[in-house]
């Protein structure tokens, strides 16, 4: 094959890529509309948060083109090789879904706008500690936003603070300098009802509410369940296979 003809694949390929991402996301934003419409709320009330984990930078960028400005990631290395392709777009925020370990905080305060994982003391003090550094050094202009991953079924080894230790985490997040509160997250249980979960974190959302009115932000639904979230007040659903299609492998 001649030059000029791997550079023609190449340029069919990705422009075939980037209309099946524009016809997933006007479907996509459809179904987040109506499921808005069907729950009583404003349309454009729930933001979608696409999710790129396993996806290419390059996708990253085409739905850049397409408008996004919002991704969210779920792996620290990947999303830091992610940030870094992406570099000449600073206008990108950046959102950490997954499980953070405290030795990557430092890294992930740099580039993320929005952790929302935080389920722990030490990782918050981790993160602020990031933040506050990354401010000094000019490579954030803001502190860090952070939502704190609620367990939807107290068991605390699949992640996420139990009912008994949010309001303390709450306010240990709001007492750090380099944070600020932003909400709740939560991951329905595997077999659980995605109704009685969603309600249950509406609930415990309404309760910090109560104290800390600023932390508006909820962010609940993915591909399978977004409609359910939506009905009990999710704010921004973070779909990943709905948008990019199939993971090559399934991550956590
Ligand atoms: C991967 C992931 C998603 C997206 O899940 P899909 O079912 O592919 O939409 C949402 N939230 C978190 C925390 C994830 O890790």
């Amino acid at each position: 094959m001649t030059w000029r003809a791997d550079s023609e694949t190449v340029v069919a390929q990705a422009d075939a890529r980037t209309a099946e991402l524009a016809d997933r996301l006007d479907g996509l934003l459809e179904r987040i509309d109506a499921a808005c419409r069907a729950a009583g709320r404003e349309p454009g009330s729930v933001r979608l948060l696409p999710v790129t984990k396993f996806f290419p930078a390059a996708d990253v960028a085409i739905l850049y083109g397409l408008g996004r400005r919002e991704f969210g990631e779920s792996r620290e290395q990947e999303a830091t090789a992610k940030v870094a392709e992406l570099g000449d777009r600073p206008d990108i925020r950046w959102h950490m879904i997954g499980r953070l370990q405290r030795n990557k905080a430092k890294v992930v305060a740099r580039w993320a706008h929005t952790v929302h994982s935080v389920d722990s003391e030490r990782l918050a003090t981790a993160l602020d500690r990031g933040a506050l550094a990354a401010l000094e050094a000019g490579e954030r202009t803001e502190p860090l936003r952070v939502l704190l991953q609620v367990s939807l079924d107290e068991d605390p080894k699949r992640g996420g603070v139990i009912e008994d230790d949010l309001g303390r985490l709450a306010d240990h997040v709001a007492a750090a300098e380099g944070l600020q509160l932003g909400g709740l997250m939560a991951i329905p249980p595997l077999d659980a009802d995605p109704h009685s979960a969603f309600a249950r974190l509406a609930t415990l959302h309404t309760r910090l509410l109560a104290r800390h009115p600023a932390a508006i932000e909820l962010s609940a639904g993915m591909s399978g369940d977004l409609e359910s979230a939506i009905e009990h007040g999710s704010t921004v659903v973070r779909v990943g296979t709905a948008l990019m299609g199939t993971r090559p492998i399934t991550s956590g």
